[in-house]
């Protein structure tokens, strides 16, 4: 089926209260996996790419990949440019992918004006082709991919109003204390207060990123609480990785990358059939 925006996904999501799933790709393996999960379990699904696994890959293979996905899988998805920071990038990507149907202007870093200014440019490019626009306020702590922040900054949802007034971007990314790239399961502290508030006071999705710290129960309180778009990367490496590393340490002569590989992409794909289902997100593509 066609591609679609995160905002025609989200906008479902937030109406009937569930979450999709935005899942980080980190190679071309991990890519088919996620989508013919989610293809099985009929829920709607973003694949992303940031900068660090464009530049590794090329336009060219993502671009092909998208194609032929959307050939292949009838569910909604929709595929996403996390973290950019710079607008020329994201502008030059979706002139070289026509498969692009969402992007994220990370200008979190930078003054209120500032990331204003910034994130309206994205959107007046964006919104004349149709693609979706995703915000930060605030700042997420942490590391992932390509991306990192010492410092956290809690979203303010007074200046919320104000930065979606101003930008009209489709989705806001909001920090109440997730962490990327954390997967210790130390449950992160959450400020859900802080979140009902937000979700009183805006009308657009909100996004949680930094999710793969979060336990089930933090993940079913966050989705009961609005949020429609839940952010997962390190947490599918590190299944893709176990998985890689048991099969070879059991076979260690094993030349066979497709024995290898298929070990760690069914951890990926178990792991996935779990978020869905915890997400609430099946039956619903
Ligand atoms: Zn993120």
């Amino acid at each position: 089926m066609p591609l679609v925006t995160t905002k025609e996904i989200l906008t479902k999501a937030v109406a009937q209260n569930y979450a999709v799933p935005h899942i980080n790709i980190s190679n071309l393996e991990h890519f088919d996996t996620i989508l013919s999960t989610a293809a099985k379990l009929k829920s709607p699904i973003i694949v992303a790419f940031t900068t660090g696994l464009i530049k590794y890959y090329g336009d060219e293979i993502l671009e092909g990949l998208c194609s032929a996905a959307s050939k292949k899988y009838q569910i909604p998805f929709a595929v996403h440019l996390d973290h950019h920071k710079d607008p020329k990038d994201i502008f030059t990507r979706i002139k070289k992918n026509k498969y692009i149907t969402s992007v994220m202007i990370d200008a979190s870093l930078v003054d209120f004006e500032k990331n204003v200014a910034i994130t309206k440019d994205v959107v007046e490019f964006c919104s004349k082709k149709g693609i979706s626009v995703e915000a930060e306020l605030g700042a997420i702590q942490g590391t992932e991919d390509d991306h990192s922040s010492a410092d956290a900054f809690y979203t303010d949802p007074n200046l919320a109003i104000e930065f979606i007034k101003q930008t009209k971007i489709d989705a806001l990314a909001i920090s109440i204390g997730t962490v990327h790239g954390c997967v210790t399961k130390l449950a992160p502290s959450l400020d859900l207060k802080r979140l009902e508030q937000l979700r009183k006071t805006t009308t657009i999705p909100l996004v949680l990123h930094g999710c793969s710290g979060l336990n089930d129960e933090q993940i079913k309180t966050v989705v009961s609480k609005g949020i429609a778009k839940i952010n997962i990367a390190t947490e599918f490496k590190v299944v893709f990785h176990d998985g890689l590393v048991k099969y070879l340490h059991e076979h260690p002569t094993e030349t066979d990358s497709r024995l290898f590989f298929g070990a760690a992409n069914k951890n990926v794909k178990n792991l996935l059939e779990s978020k869905i289902k915890l997400f609430n997100s099946e039956n619903k593509g």
